[in-house]
């Protein structure tokens, strides 16, 4: 995936930021997460999570716009610990749901 230019580096050392994302495929479709996490540090801003269909395609929409969140809460928020912390909590109540699925 490429670098995208517009992201800020670590917040806590200053190091190169990698945007990543991973695939969860589940039984009626596909979960996209997307995050940005320090090469330093590993510093990890929060994950923004997408659902999809059974088919993914890469480089897709979904996948652009996972990237995007992933990019804006890594810049912008990632400092915010109320934020951050009303993420990880909807992101948490969201895994729950997708596990019963
Ligand atoms: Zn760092």
């Amino acid at each position: 995936m490429k670098q995208s230019q517009n992201l800020k580096r670590c917040p806590f050392c200053g190091g190169e930021p990698i945007p990543t994302s991973e695939i969860s495929p589940k039984l009626s479709g596909n979960v996209i997460e997307a995050y940005v996490f320090c090469g330093e540090c590993v510093a990890q801003g929060p994950t923004t999570t997408l659902w999809q269909g059974p088919e993914i395609l890469e480089g897709g929409e979904l996948y652009k716009r996972a990237y995007a969140e992933a990019e804006e809460f890594w810049n912008g928020r990632v400092m915010d610990k109320e934020v951050l912390k009303d993420l990880e909590d909807t992101r948490e109540k969201l895994s729950k749901k997708l596990e019963g699925i």
